[in-house]
């Protein structure tokens, strides 16, 4: 039987790549989605066109746990077990510290960080069960640097982090990897606020001189889940053209 993962936040962007990149090799993909029911529908679809019953599309909102636990059931129940998770769903918010609200911090800390909390906490009572499996978080390079005017998303992206290497301490023993991908700047509606000018300034930046592609990072997720990495826990894999190095 095929391998079936759960990718959080798989309607557009990164996660939709991962969910590309994942059926491709040979996954059963379990396709979350929040608020974009039609692309995450459109998705599966064109996955099962492929291969027949090898995605499904499942609703919920990562920062509220009834939600991600009837989530899982749903996929455990269609797929019989989830052997990978990717904890991908994440949002950003650029503005003074000083303008921050109180419920910008929460809401960026809801999903960027509780969503993980949630989503691993439903997942690994069967990899436990089952003494395998393997969990990929979503960082970015600001968890690790620090951005400017991105104050409390770099903290929610430091706190994955910390989350990731701690729970790979935690659940080695049980046959389980926890590993992080952090990307640099990656062409996706994330950041389509930045002008030409500031896409031309971060391709200076970046030693590999280009914004990096979603597929660059859903190649990234596939080795870490992939028999390759049975070796390799509690690391930051960063996919940024080599912005932050050291
Ligand atoms: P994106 O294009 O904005 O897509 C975000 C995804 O997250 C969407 O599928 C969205 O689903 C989902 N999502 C948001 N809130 C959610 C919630 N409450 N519950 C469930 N799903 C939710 O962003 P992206 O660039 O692909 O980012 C993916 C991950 O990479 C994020 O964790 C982000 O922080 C990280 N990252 C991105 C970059 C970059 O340059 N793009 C760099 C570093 C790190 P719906 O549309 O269905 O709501």
């Amino acid at each position: 039987m095929a391998k079936a993962v759960l990718i959080i936040g798989a309607s557009r962007g990164i996660g939709a790549a991962a969910a590309l990149a994942f059926a491709g090799a040979g996954y059963r993909v379990a396709v979350n989605y929040n608020r974009s029911k039609a692309q995450a529908e459109a998705l599966c679809a064109a996955l099962n066109e492929q291969s027949p019953g090898c995605a499904l599309a499942v609703p919920g909102d990562v920062s509220d746990p009834a939600a991600v636990s009837e989530m899982v059931k749903a996929v455990e129940r269609a797929f019989g077990q989830i052997d990978v998770l990717v904890c991908n769903a994440g949002i950003a918010r650029q503005n003074l510290f000083t303008d921050v609200t109180d419920a910008e911090w929460r809401r960026l800390f809801s999903v960027n960080v509780d969503g993980v909390f949630y989503t691993c906490k439903a997942v690994l009572p069967g990899m436990i069960r089952r003494k395998a499996g393997r969990i990929i978080t979503v960082s970015s390079m600001w968890g690790i640097t620090g951005g400017s005017c991105e104050v409390a998303y770099s903290a929610t992206k430091a706190a994955v982090i910390g989350l990731t290497r701690a729970l790979a301490k935690e659940v080695g023993p049980s046959g389980i990897t926890v590993n992080c991908v952090a990307p640099g700047v990656i062409d996706t509606e994330m950041n389509h606020n930045l002008n030409e000018e500031a896409l031309a300034a971060l391709r200076e930046e970046t030693p590999l001189e280009r914004i990096g592609q979603p597929e660059d990072v859903a190649r990234a997720m596939l080795y870490l889940a992939s028999d390759g990495a049975s070796f390799v826990t509690g690391q930051v894999l960063q996919v940024d053209g080599g912005m932050v190095i050291g």
